[in-house]
């Protein structure tokens, strides 16, 4: 479970967070889990992980306070995670909020995340070609993976 932050650490971190172009995404179809991720983002419980069993492992990344800084991006070992500009998704809570598609286990099992962040819950997938076109970029041997634009 995450450690509770200091509020005051807390509110500069959303400060610095809010002027951040770009933010960190999560291609939940192809992440293993393996929080190398978590390991080398700077900024403390911005990205968690849910599931510890092979059939949810995932992490999600809290856009109030992810700084954009990309070092998740460069050293994620299965080349999962890409950067977004802001306004592409904008409104969401997560990263769990931006997947293009609900395949992964947790769509079926909100029970996995805190309560709090389950916006995801009944809502349909995100429908962005902008994002689409990223994620396909990503995962060019499962041509498919994003369904007809
Ligand atoms: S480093 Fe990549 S594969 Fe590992 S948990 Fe993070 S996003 Fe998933
Ligand atoms: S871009 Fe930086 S702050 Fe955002 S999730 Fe990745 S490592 Fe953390």
């Amino acid at each position: 479970m995450p450690v509770p932050m200091n509020p005051e650490r807390r509110a500069a971190l959303v400060k610095g967070a809010s002027r951040a172009k770009i933010k960190a995404l999560v291609n939940l179809t192809a992440c293993t889990g393996c929080e190398v991720c978590i390991a080398v983002c700077p900024v403390p419980s911005c990205i968690e992980k849910f599931g510890e069993d092979p059939t949810s492992f995932g992490v999600y990344v809290n856009y109030d306070i992810c700084i954009g800084c990309q070092l998740c991006v460069k050293d994620c070992p299965w080349d999962t995670i890409r950067m977004v500009p802001t306004p592409s998704v904008a409104g969401h809570q997560t990263s769990l909020d931006s997947q293009p598609n609900h395949e992964h286990a947790v769509f079926s099992r909100p029970e996995l995340v805190p309560e709090e962040i389950r916006a995801f819950e009944g809502k349909p997938h995100f429908d962005n070609h902008q994002v689409k076109d990223l994620f396909q970029k990503q995962n060019p041997q499962v041509p498919n993976i994003m369904g007809p634009k």
